[in-house]
């Protein structure tokens, strides 16, 4: 069984967030990055589960991203991955990152290609889907659980009010979220190991962007609390109706 887990590396959830170039450009300055947590409490440790029940698994791991994703990526390789590619690039789009992840799949013989739901910066959602297109393969989007009988996947999904469980036969392309694993913290053992684990750094291949950006902007500062005394129900009432527009 061999797995592919696509890592990514997103801003940690309290970075102060802002841009530069006009708005066009995340600004990274002083940013503290960690791995898409979607890839590692879901699909980095899922795989881990399976090679745990399957000695002859294998994970590799791969990431599109500049020199600055090494220390994630040895941190997924630390938790259990066994070498990790590392697609030396900066993708500007879901597109661009599949497409990248594609060319390293699709001569792989990978049973098991494993993604996030979605990342939790730019959150996309497309680069599974993409990914299954380009490596003409089924896919799964946004799976909470995973079974496997030899070559046939069992996989629950979320939908709206239930579960939808469906079967697949591998190789497939999967999306994961909640529900697929419990998180872990990388152990000591295996932040030693982690450092002399292969990390392969391959040059992008050239891709013509289908989307440019033309500014972010940031939502509205929230605006301040007013204090309304406990007995005038009628003041709170007025501001509920007047300027919350709630009531
Ligand atoms: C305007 C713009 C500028 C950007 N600039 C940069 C930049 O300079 N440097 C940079 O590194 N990124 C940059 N990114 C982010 C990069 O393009 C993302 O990897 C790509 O956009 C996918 O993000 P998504 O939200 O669409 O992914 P989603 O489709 O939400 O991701 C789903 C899953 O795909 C996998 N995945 C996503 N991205 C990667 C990745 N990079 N490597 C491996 N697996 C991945 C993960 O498993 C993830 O959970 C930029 C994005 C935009 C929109």
């Amino acid at each position: 069984m061999k797995i592919l887990v696509c890592i990514s590396k997103t801003p940690d959830t309290t970075a102060k967030i802002a841009f530069t170039d006009n708005n066009t450009k995340f600004a990274t300055a002083g940013v503290q990055w960690i791995i898409n947590p979607y890839d590692e409490w879901y699909a980095l440790i899922r795989a881990i589960e399976i090679k745990e029940k399957d000695s002859s698994a294998s994970i590799t791991l791969v990431n599109v991203g500049g020199v600055d994703a090494e220390p994630i990526i040895r941190k997924a390789l630390a938790l259990g991955g066994d070498e990790a590619i590392r697609i030396s690039h900066d993708p500007q789009e879901s597109y661009d990152t599949a497409v990248q992840i594609s060319a390293i799949a699709k001569d792989g013989g990978f049973d098991l290609i494993l993604t996030g739901r979605e990342t939790i910066d730019y959150l996309g959602s497309s680069v599974g889907g993409m990914l299954s297109e380009m490596l003409d393969l089924p896919y799964v989007a946004m799976a909470t659980k995973l079974e496997l009988t030899g070559k046939t996947a069992t996989v629950t999904r979320e939908i709206e009010g239930g579960v939808e469980i469906c079967e697949v036969e591998l190789p497939v392309v999967i999306s994961c979220q909640k529900g697929m694993a419990e998180a872990r913290i990388p152990n000591m053992r295996g932040i030693m190991a982690a450092r002399t684990k292969p990390l392969k750094v391959v040059e992008p291949i050239a891709v013509e962007a289908m989307t440019s950006t033309l500014s972010f902007e940031l939502p509205p500062p929230k605006a301040g609390v007013k204090l309304v005394d406990a007995d005038n129900v009628e003041e709170l009432v007025r501001l509920l109706h007047d300027e919350a527009k709630v009531i």
